[in-house]
């Protein structure tokens, strides 16, 4: 690509584009039928170039860094940590979640200090061991899905290589989370690399001043690297050029995070460094975004609850505005769980609504004459069944059918609720084996669905309306079940 010319984004590149540099043999070893329907998969972000068998092949290598580069995303995705437990950051395709959904949710790191305590002695202080398990245990089940903390992030308040050494190998023993190293010290930063770098952390940061040492230790320890010029865009993008010369292409960027005052500085220079990545294709600044909530906690003068409530809505607010790795204090759930559910919801996929796997749930002790439920897998709809069911102590058989994860009433209009749909859910569930009745209960939003269900199912079957809400169905069933002569 020539300078100056701007990178096609992903919602601008065609399938055609892509098919004409594939090999075109349809030899199917990627999977698909044809090279068109691979095409439309890379397009899309469901497929990557390493599984066309064809391509890797020496005769294609210029199609094939012609493909990276179409494909590259306009922010770089940078792994930190190994394994399994590894985080990737950035990967960003576009600067909108409404143009292509959002990969990578923010990590969120939560920081110790090499000053602490392996222990705390006291009832009022926390020791490192007692952080980092508080850290791993935080999670919490939101719509069948468990949100957690990612990250721990080691910083040397001590500003002692040897303190810093010993405090980092007591977080590797403790976990196999992945870290980030924090201080400005080369030498420091160095003592904590010696012991972590297999580990591959983040190192955190680069400065006009250090830049030098700290690539030199990145190059040296194979670690990403973070560059930080606190409101400066114009420093931050010669630092990121500088050290891209220099050899070090891992790089993590950060604006600064002003908490307080300079709010509205912290969110305009996230939002100016994502545009020139997403939409005027600066490679310079097309890198991960490190925002510091934590900064609300430096020269606090309220109670430490004010101290929380500004780092849990600048987190918020940087999620929201292209952070895409986080570092924080607090671990109090009712600063966690809002920003986590809310990373949750900005990553969900809009195409995709969040679902659960179709099929027959059974709760209690159900026999064969138990009363046979039914409901949609979108994901909030279940779990508010699921909820009020476990609640009410009732033993029953609920039948989820598969609507795309679309709730009742909309499903039902949309006709992706149909009664032939659920004559098959409930034929395929093998509920007809355990039950000595043929009576089942549809939400009350799916009313209209009741004879043509009853004809789908035939033999004999009948369809209760049941409650329009699912907190209804515990006094339901007590008023309806079991079912009387010519009720239905
Ligand atoms: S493996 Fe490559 S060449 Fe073969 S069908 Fe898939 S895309 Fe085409």
């Amino acid at each position: 690509m020539s300078e100056g010319e701007v990178k096609k984004s992903v919602t601008e590149l065609s399938p055609i584009e892509v098919y004409m540099l594939l090999p075109r043999t349809n030899c199917k070893e990627c999977g698909e039928e044809n090279c068109m329907a691979f095409a439309v998969k890379l397009v899309n972000r469901e497929a990557t170039l390493d599984k066309c068998t064809e391509l890797q092949k020496e005769e294609y290598r210029e199609s094939r860094s012609k493909l990276e580069e179409l494909l590259a995303p306009a922010v770089k995705e940078i792994t930190i940590g190994v394994g399994s437990r590894a985080v990737k950051v950035g990967g960003k395709l576009v600067m909108y979640r409404h143009e292509f959904t959002y990969h990578n949710p923010t990590p969120i790191a939560i920081d110790v200090t090499d000053e602490m305590p392996l222990k705390g002695v006291y009832s009022s202080e926390e020791g490192l061991l007692e952080r980092i398990k508080k850290i791993e245990g935080f999670t919490y089940n939101y719509i069948g899905r468990d949100l957690r903390l990612d990250m721990i992030a080691v910083r040397s308040t001590s500003n002692d290589p040897a303190t810093f050494k010993s405090a980092v190998e007591n977080v590797l023993k403790a976990t196999e989370m992945p870290l980030i190293l924090c201080t400005f010290d080369p030498n420091v930063m160095e003592a904590g690399l010696v012991v972590a770098h297999e580990r591959r952390p983040l190192i955190y940061a680069a400065t006009k001043d250090n830049w030098r040492e700290m690539a030199e230790l990145a190059l040296m320890y194979k670690c990403p690297l973070a560059v930080f010029a606190p409101n400066d865009l114009k420093l931050l993008r010669s630092l990121s050029k500088t050290l891209l010369e220099y050899g070090v292409e891992d790089l993590l960027l950060d604006p600064g995070t002003f908490a307080g005052r300079g709010l509205s500085d912290t969110i305009n220079n996230f939002t100016m460094i994502r545009r020139s990545a997403c939409k005027g294709g600066d490679e310079l600044l097309g890198f991960p975004l490190i925002g510091t909530p934590i900064t609300a906690w430096i020269n606090s003068e309220g109670s430490k609850e004010d101290a929380a409530w500004k780092e849990a809505y600048v987190a918020a607010m940087l999620i929201a505005r292209y952070a895409d790795l986080l570092i924080m204090h607090s671990l109090e759930g009712w600063v966690q769980l809002p920003v986590l559910v809310w990373r949750f919801n900005v990553y969900t996929d809009p195409r995709k609504p969040v679902s659960v796997e179709p099929g027959l749930r059974v709760f209690g002790e159900p026999d064969e004459s138990s009363p046979l439920l039914l409901t949609t897998n979108y994901a909030l709809t279940y779990f508010t069944v699921e909820s009020d069911i476990k609640k009410a102590g009732v033993d029953c058989y609920l039948t989820v059918v598969d609507t795309e994860g679309i709730s009742v009433e909309s499903a039902v209009a949309g006709r992706y609720l149909t009664a032939e749909k659920i004559a098959e859910a409930i034929k395929e569930s093998g509920i007809e084996k355990k039950i000595n009745h043929k009576y089942l209960i549809i939400p009350g939003l799916a009313a209209r669905l009741s004879g043509e269900t009853e004809e789908e199912l035939g033999d004999e079957w009948r369809v209760i309306v049941g409650p329009k809400d699912s907190s209804g169905i515990p006094g339901f069933l007590k008023e309806n079940w079991p079912p009387g002569e010519g009720e239905g």
